[in-house]
Order: C-alpha cells, then structure tokens, then sequence
C-alpha cells in the first residue's frame, strides 16, 4: 500500500463510492490521502440544489465544496477542487501536469551521450574538454553557450569517464 495516496475525479463527489474504501485503507494503514475534483459538478450532479428558489452557481459550488471536504474529511483525506468548470469541463493541461509534478518527484540521473551514467562535468573550452583552469561557470544555459567568456567559449557538458578521460564530445 502507498504511503500517499491522490485519488483524481471529474467531480468533486465521485471519490465516496469510487475510491473512499481505499482511501480509508490507506489512511488506517499510516498514509496520506489526497483527493482532488476537477469540477464541482455544479450542474450535471447538483439537481436538488438547483430546485431550491434564487439558487446560484456560487452557491451550489460553495455547498458542494462543503460536503466533499466533510466526507472526504470523515475518510481522513484532505480535500481540494480545481473547479474547471461542468457542462463543459475544461481540462487544464497545464495544471494537472502542475499536480502531477508536486506529487511525483522525478528522479533523474545525469548520462554521459553515450548513454553511461555520466560521472564528470566536463569542462569544455572552444569545443575541446580541458582538465585545467579556474572554474569560473558553474552552469550553462542555452543562453551563455556560444558567449565568449575572457576570449573562450566555456560550457559544461556531463560525460561517464571513459568519455571524460577521452575528451570524447560524441560529435
Ligand atoms: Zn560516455
């Protein structure tokens, strides 16, 4: 069982009867839930709200929000909504990739060109990997390489060892 736990619905009751026995799971057994709604459902799934006189979309949003943050409270999750709106639903790329990324932290490991864990940051001067001098660039961006730096063009690149020994750029 994770530790954490992200339950994702369309809207913001779908987690009770799709995923709260996990939920509840996971929590009794030390982790943290978390479920998220991309929409309150404020009007394919809110009916009965709608029936009562002067009703707005704030308010049943306001009402649905309360309830989902209750049940999902009496699961022990927490509770928050992306609000992307219903009928239609706009899906945000950009902010379920947001989560994704908050949620997922991506373990990288540098490679050398070849493809070998790279072991070295290379410095490279005007083309060529050099084993003296001051280290004076901790890092490139796309923006300084190709700037002379005092005459030279100085950039870093990873490589393994081999490639590092070799001076080898791949290229
Ligand atoms: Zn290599």
């Amino acid at each position: 069982m994770p530790r954490r736990v992200q339950v994702i619905g369309a809207h913001s009751a779908d987690f009770v009867w799709r995923a709260g026995g996990a939920v509840a799971k996971a929590v009794e057994l030390g982790g943290t839930a978390e479920v998220i709604a991309l929409s309150y459902g404020e009007r394919g799934e809110s009916g009965e709200l709608w029936k009562q006189e002067g009703q707005t979309v704030e308010n049943v949003k306001r009402i649905r929000h309360a309830e989902a943050e209750a049940a999902a409270g009496h699961l022990g999750a927490s509770f928050r909504c992306l609000d992307l709106g219903d009928y239609p639903l706009e899906i945000d790329g950009d902010r379920l990739l947001e989560i994704a990324d908050e949620r997922v932290p991506l373990q990288v490991e540098a490679r050398c060109w070849c493809g070998a864990r790279a072991t070295h940051n290379a410095r490279v001067v005007n083309g060529e990997v050099t084993y003296e001098g001051e280290t004076v660039v901790v890092g490139d961006t796309s923006r300084t390489v190709g700037t002379p730096l005092f005459g030279d063009v100085v950039r870093y690149e990873l490589l393994c060892r081999r490639h590092f020994r070799d001076g080898d750029l791949g290229r």
